[in-house]
């Protein structure tokens, strides 16, 4: 395999940034091997208990560090991926390009884009629909702006993905006047992964993608579903935000409106404690009272505790309800895919899956489990923009 770390091709390296609201993930890809050189964390920046995680290989290192913000935390990890000892390139320049992951691009970013003045300033004005999420992501790319002057930086959107969907799949059952003074509608979440993932289908099926019907299971600690028709996202389950759709590890997925009001009203909670009950308290944990870790619920489950069962089971339910859904979507599905942390380990999701979707889905239909890679993705992207392979259209 191409030693990316010797010999003269070395400007060949991409650097992906997923700022997150404390921590940032990191990795550097080759782009000859499309493999990571080297990857990891800074975690609780901003804080004195700052740390950041750097993986080489099978080697790990963790190193305290004051990062107070996000210009310091990338300078660090800079400095690491160049340290004589540790380190996988011998000069800044050998990093060609950066990837950022920017959660929201509104209606307005349908692809991937290198970003300029006027693309920053539409990151940051997404920070409205996305509150907890863009503002970390403006601040890693004007952090990274400045420590790599020279070179393009690029912002990838986990909305961008499903802005093929159409007006029908879009639209809330709101007055449209909403639509059109607040942007209220369904934008879908984590399309990079459900494109990855379908991309990565059509390759194991040994068809093209724009001849498949696919519906894609991302279950991690956020979990959303899409209808991938001919290659286009054509619905999804996370709405106008990243709380709609399955149950998750603290998130409560569908619920009806009306229990907002009235819970608000009976326990007399302010808004703040409602959409903390509903992001942080609900989901698996909420059901299970104990956990919002599928590997926690299993054993528990196992142990004949009724509430971790039955967690699992509400999970697996909405799971399925949405693959039903979607079959009628698309008139058919092709496969199925299940994806992160609990799609691509919980073997039991597949055979329930099988068993339960036997009579729906014909003998042809498969479901495959399929390591999701947001980063490579990103790499891959970053590059094709920088080449221009693909254009920097909106
Ligand atoms: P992610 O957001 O993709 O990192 O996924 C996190 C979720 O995946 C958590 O609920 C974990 O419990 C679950 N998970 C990760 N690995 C496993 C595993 N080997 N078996 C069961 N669940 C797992």
């Amino acid at each position: 395999m191409y030693d990316c770390s010797k010999g003269q091709l070395l400007k060949m390296n991409i650097l992906v940034i997923n700022c997150g609201s404390s921590s940032i993930k990191y990795q550097l890809f080759c782009m000859e091997t499309k493999q990571a050189l080297a990857n990891g964390t800074a975690e609780r920046i901003g804080s004195r208990e700052a740390f950041i995680v750097y993986k080489k290989g099978n080697r790990s290192y963790k190193l305290e560090s004051e990062l107070t913000d996000y210009f310091l935390a990338i300078e660090k990890i800079s400095e690491l991926l160049l340290n004589p000892e540790s380190g996988v390139i011998k000069h800044k320049d050998e990093i060609v390009a950066v990837g950022h992951r920017v959660v929201h691009g509104g209606e307005e970013f349908k692809n991937s884009v290198v970003i300029d003045k006027y693309v920053l300033k539409r990151i940051k004005f997404y920070s409205k629909l996305a509150p907890l999420h863009n503002p970390p992501a403006y601040n890693g790319i004007k952090a990274a702006m400045r420590i790599f002057p020279k070179i393009k930086q690029v912002a990838v959107f986990d909305t961008a993905f499903h802005q093929t969907m159409p007006q029908e799949a879009f639209v809330y059952g709101l007055p449209f006047d909403l639509y059109k003074k607040y942007s209220i509608r369904r934008y879908g979440f984590h399309g990079t992964s459900h494109r990855y993932v379908s991309d990565e289908a059509a390759k194991i099926l040994k068809k093209p993608l724009d001849s498949l019907k696919l519906i894609t299971c991302h279950l991690g600690n956020g979990c959303s579903i899409s209808a991938v028709k001919y290659g286009s996202s054509v619905d999804t389950s996370m709405g106008f935000t990243p709380l709609e759709g399955l149950i998750m590890g603290t998130r409560c997925g569908d619920i009806d409106p009306a229990l907002i009001g009235y819970l608000m009203r009976e326990e007399k909670m302010t808004i703040h404690q409602m959409e903390e009950l509903l992001n942080r308290k609900s989901g698996l944990l909420g059901i299970s009272g104990k956990s919002n870790d599928m590997r926690d619920l299993l054993v528990l489950a196992q142990k004949g505790n009724k509430r971790a069962a039955l967690a699992i089971d509400v999970f697996i339910y909405r799971v399925k309800k949405y693959i039903g859904a979607y079959i009628a979507v698309m008139n058919g599905v092709d496969a199925i895919v299940l994806t992160a942390g609990i799609g691509e380990n919980v073997l039991m999701i597949k055979e329930r899956l099988e068993q339960e979707l036997n009579n729906v889905l014909s003998h042809k239909t498969k479901i495959l489990l399929i390591h999701t890679d947001e980063e490579k993705l990103i790499a891959l992207d970053t590059f094709d923009l920088i080449n221009g392979v693909i254009s920097s259209s909106k």
